[in-house]
């Protein structure tokens, strides 16, 4: 038999989206059938209606966080599979992604060839750091230095400059991928200086420290870089040949066992 309806009383709606609690004023009715149904307390109908209204929010407030990020694509730790990474360590990448860094404003460095995880571990990190309710910001090396580039061209990189830099953190891929001009590693350089031990970089890479005196064009310049980065900064280096030619050769291998 179905429950007999409950009658709305005045106000309460608009009330309710008055005070800006939406998932209440769409749900309120089931919670109080419910709570009907169970002869639930009082204070624990207000309870759960209030929890369910606090959990909707941090639900929507992670998806912003998420879609502000710009993920190229979302990809998240459980896909990745620690078999092919000997090398790292995993209760120290399980640690990073329990997202204290942030809050030490320490950084991430990834290091290792083509096609071994770095963006995959540095997109499912921002995930976490999402989750954790911090504002990411996924991007380039070389769009980052682009847009402040441009910026700078256009009169306005301090603006720029600042709304980077109210990021929490903001990750850096492909960083040594392609070389910058001497106005680019400059503004990159200004970057790096302004959220150095304010907030959090994550940066992937395929040079190691060694050879990024070619990225930002003189020695003396990449190891300020350096310096500032790694100071606070946990290095994972990711090995090995590319997952997916691995993976690739491995279907390849299976489809002519199978033929
Ligand atoms: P990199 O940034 O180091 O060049 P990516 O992170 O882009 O490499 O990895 C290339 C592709 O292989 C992606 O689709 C990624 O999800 C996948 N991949 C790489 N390493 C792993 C891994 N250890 N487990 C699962 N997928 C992986
Ligand atoms: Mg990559």
């Amino acid at each position: 038999m179905a429950e007999p309806k409950i009658a709305e009383p005045p106000h309460l709606v608009t009330d309710l989206k008055t005070l800006c609690l939406a998932t209440i004023a769409a749900h309120w009715e089931r919670f109080t059938q419910d709570a009907r149904r169970k002869r639930q307390p009082h204070a624990d109908y207000l309870a759960d209606l209030m929890s369910f209204e606090v959990a909707k929010r941090r639900e929507r407030r992670i998806q912003r966080r998420i879609q502000e990020a710009r993920f190229p694509i979302l990809k998240t730790l459980d896909s990745f599979d620690f078999s092919a990474q000997p090398g790292l360590d995993r209760n120290e990448v399980l640690e990073l992604f329990r997202c204290a860094f942030v809050a030490e404003a320490a950084n991430v460095v990834l290091l290792g060839g083509v096609g071994t995880g770095k963006t995959h571990l540095a997109i499912a990190l921002g995930m976490a750091c999402c989750q954790h309710d911090h504002r990411v910001c996924f991007t380039t090396a070389a769009e980052l230095t682009n847009t402040f580039v441009e910026a700078k061209r256009e009169g306005r990189l301090s603006r720029k400059l600042e709304q980077m830099a109210r990021f929490d953190v903001v990750i850096l891929d492909e960083l040594g991928y392609v070389p910058f001009d001497r106005e680019g590693a400059d503004l990159l350089f200004g970057f790096i200086t302004r959220v150095y031990e304010r907030r959090s970089l994550v940066v992937t890479t395929n040079l190691p420290f060694a050879k990024w005196s070619e990225v930002f064009l003189d020695a003396t310049a990449a190891a300020a870089v350096i310096d500032r980065i790694v100071h606070h900064a946990t290095v994972l280096q990711t090995e090995g040949s590319s997952y997916r030619l691995k993976t690739a050769k491995r279907q390849g291998r299976r489809r002519k066992a199978m033929s």
